[in-house]
């Protein structure tokens, strides 16, 4: 029997679900070892809602947890955020809370907390952002609530490991993609919302059917994208790096590549097989930040030889992922 338990929250997210394909997948290529190997339990809000310190006890009693990998989050485009400053910080603060405490008082040494680039300052004082400069100055007002929970984790994991000896390791994400991802139209990152209303704008009736598919802003900003699949692979190699302690407790997590807003349009439309010709960019919409770039040198120490998914794949899967369950009930549309 393993003496490791591992507990996932946030199993149902985009994130959440790729982290079980990829544990499945794992064991199946470690065959040999698996009477000995650790045991996965994949929580989600039906489970437990994790506002809810007592039911959430009664599972790390029960379970034994001995690691943590913590992706649930209440998560939002960029009209939840600015809509619902109060909800974004304060749920998301109980969760952490909730989390880390109960990881503290069960004595889980290790675990691992998701937070996100979009939380670094706007305005930093140089390019690429290195993992230090996380609380040089306040974040981007558009998302205070969320970014403000996202780094009180991270203080939170830092003193726990400072006073307590624990090794909470936090991982930034720049912008993740993937299946399961929330394609709602109004409010969704910048990737699903691509493809959703390119989709809409092709293929069916209704308000986004238009000869032309509408850019907000010049296309011209600047962002780093992850296949969550790839993220997924990166959190368990984390987990399991014993290399990776308190000391370095905080990893961005991204690859080389930068890509311009309307470099990721023309590739989805050339996936969708639609007519970049008929794309236009409002300039009336501001762009947001130019560049909000992060440095993975951190990374790159421990892990030299990663490959990263390249976004045209990845966009492929995301796509067919995308055009499969599109009327299934699950679906976030
Ligand atoms: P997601 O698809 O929205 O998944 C979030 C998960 O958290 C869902 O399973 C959700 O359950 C669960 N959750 C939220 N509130 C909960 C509660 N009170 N009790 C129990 N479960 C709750 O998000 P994701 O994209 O996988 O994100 C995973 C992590 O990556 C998050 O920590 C997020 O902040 C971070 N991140 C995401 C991005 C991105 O671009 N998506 C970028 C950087 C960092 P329900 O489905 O039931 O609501």
């Amino acid at each position: 029997m393993s003496k490791f338990n591992v507990l996932i929250t946030g199993s149902s997210g985009m994130v959440g679900q790729s982290l079980q394909l990829y544990v499945k997948r794992y064991n199946l290529h470690h065959k040999n070892t698996i009477d000995s190997s650790p045991n996965y339990y994949f929580l989600t809000r039906e489970d437990c809602d994790l506002t809810n310190k007592a039911k959430l006890r009664e599972i790390f009693k029960k379970l034994k947890v001995t690691f943590v990998v913590h992706l649930a989050a209440k998560v939002g485009g960029l009209y939840m955020n600015m809509k619902h400053n109060v909800e974004m910080f304060m749920e998301n603060m109980k969760i952490n809370m909730n989390v880390i405490e109960l990881c503290h008082e069960f004595n889980v040494n290790r675990g691992v907390f998701c937070l996100s680039s979009c939380i670094f300052p706007p305005e930093p004082k140089s390019f690429p952002m290195k993992e230090e400069y996380i609380c040089d100055s306040p974040p981007h007002p558009s998302n205070e609530g969320y970014a403000y929970s996202k780094r009180m984790l991270y203080i939170m994991c830092k003193h726990y490991n400072q006073q307590y000896g624990r090794d909470y390791i936090c991982v930034s994400p720049v912008n993740l993609y993937g299946a399961y991802d929330n394609f709602d139209i109004n409010n969704s990152h910048v990737i699903p919302g691509i493809i959703h209303k390119m989709y809409l704008t092709k293929y069916q009736e209704g308000e986004y059917k238009k000869d032309t598919y509408e850019v907000l802003g010049t296309g011209k900003a600047q962002r780093q994208f992850l296949f969550a699949m790839d993220f997924a692979c990166i959190i368990f190699k984390i987990l399991w790096n014993k290399d990776i302690d308190k000391k370095n407790m905080l990893i961005n997590i991204c690859s080389d590549k930068e890509y311009t807003i309307k470099q990721v349009v023309q590739l989805i439309a050339f996936n969708l097989d639609y007519d970049i010709h008929n794309i236009v960019y409002n300039n009336k919409y501001s762009d947001g930040c130019i560049k909000k770039t992060v440095s993975n040198k951190l990374f790159r120490k421990f892990f030299p030889d990663h490959k990263f998914i390249p976004l045209e794949d990845g966009l492929d899967a995301t796509i067919s992922w995308f055009e499969k369950n599109y009327n299934k009930p699950r679906f976030r549309k």
